[in-house]
């Protein structure tokens, strides 16, 4: 049994303070400008230091077997949920995403519910052959110190994804989350921490160069990564030179294709949030729908409505739904390419225009149509909450457009007919493809991505398998 810790349900201001330094990084709210706080920012030998600390641990947290590790995260289940609204408050502020919907009590939820999930799992030796030539077993170990860096638009529930299997296997973790989103992570860890034993999980905030450092660390013995394809490329390339195992969670631009049977009326919900969960800023979103000729106005017709009725603003206000572009980066990719298929010819059905009377990074939910597949709009990941609709007349054709690209997290089919939603599922390229709904994911199913969107995958027994080493013990 873990000790007895009791719980304490921090406030917001509790928890700012707790990770704050004057002297440190200003992080503003993407939505007002507003300063939100400031945090120290890590260094190269804060890695070292880190790193260090881990491997010292490592062999005591990995003694203590495994259903004490799965009381540790049940209860860091439990830390998490005494300050679920002080985590939603400083998340909502900092990445900007509204309290509301599926963004910051959601994140945060599954934060909880992740941890408690993987408690549950159980990663049992399993018995290859057992016959008169002998018995051989596959026992699966910790791996060591698991290095994971993160991004900023799913701060805390993506941390909770690299750092739930890893310490439920026996090893100990070193966070590096991204630059944009310090405070969300830190005070994240912070709170599990009143739980865990000293130096099992730690935090180590900074940039691209703190990062590398923590990712080409020859102390380092898996590095679990989610972010864009570029960083992940430059990861694997110094991973080489410490053979340093490698779980890559990369970028996506999931097509959904809507075949002639699907009611329009009846998914465009389920389609607007496949699409805009998160303003869109999510790794399995759709970011391009594929729709027969014969629905086209009818498609457009519905998503437009659910588009306008949808409302975007600060997140703090528990109306609103959407929230902002994280940060000017983000907001300039998607200013970019609306223009590029404005330029074209293409159609704007709603939105389409920079905001430009509040002082975030907000831009209006924008839906192209009588666009090209070839747009820049359609080839490369907009990451916001643009998406455009492509006419087809062809199915085959349809399915070769969703494949033609080189990346290949999530994918969806939407029809009546189950049976032939499944046939075409099955042709499409893509980790994970779903009928009639677009990004879900589940702590006991596994998830991650083929060709350039990565390797390896992430959640349930599958996800406890890439933080161990096998074993193979014979007789
Ligand atoms: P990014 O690659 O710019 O940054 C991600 C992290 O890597 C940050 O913490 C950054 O500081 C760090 N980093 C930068 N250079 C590094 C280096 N050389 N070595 C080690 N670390 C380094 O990505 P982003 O802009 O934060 O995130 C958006 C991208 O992430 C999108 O492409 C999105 O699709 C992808 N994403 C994928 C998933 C998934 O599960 N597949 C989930 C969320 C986001």
């Amino acid at each position: 049994m873990a000790p007895e810790t009791t719980l304490i349900t921090h406030n917001y201001q509790e928890l700012l303070e707790a990770i704050h330094d004057s002297s440190g990084l200003e992080v503003k709210n993407p939505a007002t400008g507003e300063v939100v706080g400031s945090t120290r920012m890590g260094s190269v030998s804060d890695i070292e230091a880190a790193v260090q600390a881990a491997r010292t641990v490592q062999p005591v947290w990995e003694e203590l077997g495994s259903d004490q590790r799965a009381d540790y995260l049940s209860k860091a289940a439990d830390a998490v949920d005494a300050s679920a609204e002080a985590l939603a408050e400083l998340l909502s502020r900092e990445q900007g995403k509204p309290l509301n919907g599926p963004n910051a009590r959601f994140e945060v939820g599954a934060c909880a519910a992740w941890l408690r999930a993987n408690a549950g799992f159980e990663l049992a030796p399993e018995v290859l052959v057992d016959d008169e030539s002998g018995r051989a077993e596959l026992h699966y170990k910790a791996v060591g110190v698991v290095g994971a860096v993160g991004p900023w638009n799913w701060p805390m529930m993506i941390s909770i994804w690299q750092l739930a299997p890893s310490l439920r296997m026996g090893n100990t973790v070193v966070l590096k989350p991204s630059e944009y989103t310090p405070l969300s992570v830190q005070a994240l860890v912070y709170v599990l921490n009143q739980v865990l034993p000293a130096d099992v999980l730690q935090v180590v905030p900074g940039d691209g160069k703190v990062g590398a450092a923590l990712t080409s660390h020859p102390d380092v013995d898996k590095v679990m990564f989610t972010g864009s394809t570029v960083t992940g490329k430059a990861i694997m390339r110094t991973a080489a030179d410490n053979l340093t195992r490698l779980t890559l969670e990369l970028g996506g631009n999931d097509a959904g294709i809507i075949l002639e049977d699907a009611d329009p009326k009846a998914i465009a919900q389920d389609l607007f949030w496949g699409a805009f969960i998160n303003t869109g800023q999510t790794c399995a979103a759709m970011k391009r729908l594929y729709v027969p000729a014969s629905l086209y106005d009818q498609v457009c017709e519905e998503l437009v409505k659910v588009a306008e009725a949808t409302p975007m603003g600060i997140g703090l206000n528990e109306d609103n739904l959407l929230g902002p572009l994280q940060n000017k980066q983000q907001y300039d990719i998607v200013v970019r390419l609306v223009q590029a298929a404005k330029d074209s010819g293409a159609r704007i059905l709603t939105g389409g225009e920079p905001e430009t009377e509040q002082a975030g990074y907000f831009y209006p939910v924008t839906l192209v149509a009588d666009i090209d597949n070839d747009n820049p709009l359609v080839t490369e990941e907009q990451f916001g909450p643009v998406l455009p609709l492509i006419k087809y007349n062809d199915l085959e054709q349809a399915i070769q457009w969703a494949n033609g690209l080189d990346v290949g997290l999530g994918s969806s089919v939407w029809g009546n007919d189950l049976e032939a939603c499944k046939k075409i599922a099955a042709k499409l390229e893509a980790g994970t493809t779903w009928v009639n709904k677009h990004g879900a994911v589940d702590p006991r199913v596994p998830f991650g991505g083929i060709k350039s969107s990565g390797f390896g995958l992430e959640f349930g027994i599958e996800g406890l398998k890439q933080v161990a080493v096998p074993h193979v013990i014979s007789y």
